[in-house]
């Protein structure tokens, strides 16, 4: 069994549709596909709700085009005979569309819930269209086997029960099968809910899981996972291997090519990723797996998180790394906070870490809230932030072994007059993180690319 996921880059055209077409068709092995909305087009529907809710008459023709889209691409991609009856069923969809827009348009308000149900029409629009264009395979609802369960304010997957569902569903053939990614429905209230963001990998994930699949491919439109991401550093290159840990971590830190949740479901596992181009089908990809790591190569990429901020605890107290560190980290995951980067500086006597901006003024709350007691006795004197940072990786699985790493790529970030907030000051991990500012990321990057891969 192979789970195949086709991202908005691989279903945004006629032309990549038929790529498409023709991999899923070139298969020996039963097979499940996963596909995103047509390329750009979640963006679009949300930039047009929050038109229609602005009381900008123009959504109306965002909406048609939308429309004449998904007609168009029924047209050059679906067979003659079949288009009718795919119109027929994308028809409905599009109504309902309509009617979301007008409705909040009406009411001036766009709702959480009816924007999750505004977007999910793309990936249950595009997945029947993909599904009518390989006449064999058949569609399946995601609506009806992804669930969600609520977790502070976001969805996450009620993963136990959407295995059990993808499984009862999905193990029976016929083969293949089509179903969109990224949309789900809450376990209990039967809403319409979605995985986040570049959720269709995380999909996919799940389906691999579920069905313990030899293999999940990721396809998209870059030859694989590259040394850093192509738009900001032009000479990255392919990585032909990595492990789950280091793909882990370049996504948590930013490498946009697979949505981070994506990982966990399949390592655990055991379950190869392979990330492959459908402009470029034969080029081999980039395997992730449990390999043992190429005793050769220390890191493997490079990548970055932008809009984060760098909070510190500072007062004697914070020298007892530890302690603090727990009670933090404690504090910030009971409302669902993610902290990213642990630096603590012993004779400083302080403790920093780098969170997502968004989740500052929450993070700042909780830790005022665990350490009043020691803020009270000013064994804590201050708890401060600083925005506008990123979070900078090099990741590798042998960068434990290596000492010397961080000094060095913190010594190179420093000669070009790059300022370091913050950085991990022992490599006990895969992961050495640097906190720099935003605005010098970019350069950061190209740099640290050209000391390591150049
Ligand atoms: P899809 O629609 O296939 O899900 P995405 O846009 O989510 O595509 O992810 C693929 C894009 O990720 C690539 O086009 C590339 O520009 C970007 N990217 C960022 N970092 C990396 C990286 N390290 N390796 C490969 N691609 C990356
Ligand atoms: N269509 C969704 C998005 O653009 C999910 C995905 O593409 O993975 O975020
Ligand atoms: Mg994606």
């Amino acid at each position: 069994m192979i789970v195949l996921k086709f991202g908005g880059t691989s279903v945004g055209t006629a032309e990549s549709l038929a790529n498409v077409k023709k991999i899923v068709e070139g298969l020996d092995d039963n097979a499940v596909v996963v596909v995103s909305a047509l390329g750009g087009l979640t963006d679009r529907l949300i930039s047009t709700a929050n038109k229609a809710a602005s009381g900008d008459g123009s959504y109306t023709e965002d909406f048609r085009q939308m429309a004449e889209r998904h007609y168009n691409i029924i047209d050059n991609v679906v067979e003659k005979e079949l288009a009718p009856s795919t119109k027929d069923k994308i028809s409905p969809l599009l109504d309902e569309l309509r009617r979301l827009y007008d409705g909040v348009n009406l009411i001036a308000d766009l709702p959480e819930r009816t924007l999750a149900q505004i977007v999910s029409l793309g990936e249950r629009m595009s997945s029947v269209i993909v599904a009518d264009m390989i006449p064999a395979a058949r569609h399946a609802d995601s609506l009806k086997l992804v669930k969600t369960e609520k977790w502070f304010d976001k969805n996450i997957a009620s993963t136990r029960l959407t295995e059990q569902l993808l499984r009862e569903e999905l193990s029976k053939g016929p083969y293949p099968i089509v179903m969109g990614g990224f949309i789900s429905a809450d376990k209990d209230s039967g809403e319409i809910t979605n995985l986040g963001r570049g959720g269709s990998d995380y999909t996919a994930a799940l389906v691999a899981a579920a069905l313990d699949a030899d293999v999940l491919q990721i396809w998209t439109d870059v030859d694989g996972f590259l040394t850093a991401d192509p738009r900001v550093v032009p000479a990255a290159k392919v990585i032909d291997e990595m492990s789950f840990v280091e793909s882990m971590d370049l996504c948590t830190f930013g490498a946009k090519v697979i949505y981070p949740p994506t990982i966990y479901p399949v390592f655990h596992k055991n379950i190869p990723i392979r990330i492959l181009n459908t402009h470029r089908p034969q080029a081999p990809g980039t395997l992730i797996s449990d390999r043992t790591p190429d005793p050769e190569s220390t890191v493997v990429g490079v990548s970055a998180l932008k809009n984060e901020s760098l909070i510190t605890l500072r007062g004697h107290y914070a020298s007892d790394g530890k302690a603090v560190s727990g009670r933090a980290f404690n504090a910030l995951s009971r409302k669902g906070l993610t902290p990213h980067l642990v630096a603590q500086s012993e004779s400083l006597n302080s403790f920093s870490f780098a969170i997502a901006t968004s989740e500052v003024a929450q993070a700042i709350r909780m830790l005022k809230e665990e350490f009043a007691p020691e803020l009270v006795d000013s064994s804590l004197e201050v708890i401060e932030m600083i925005c506008g940072l990123a979070t900078l990786a090099a990741v590798g699985d042998n960068i434990k072994r290596s000492p010397a790493m961080s000094g060095r790529l913190g010594a190179a970030l420093e000669s070009e007059g790059i300022e370091i907030f913050a950085m991990t000051d022992k490599a006990s991990n895969s992961c050495l993180s640097f906190v720099i500012r935003e605005e010098e990321v970019n350069h950061a990057l190209t740099l640290l690319h050209k000391r390591l891969f150049e």
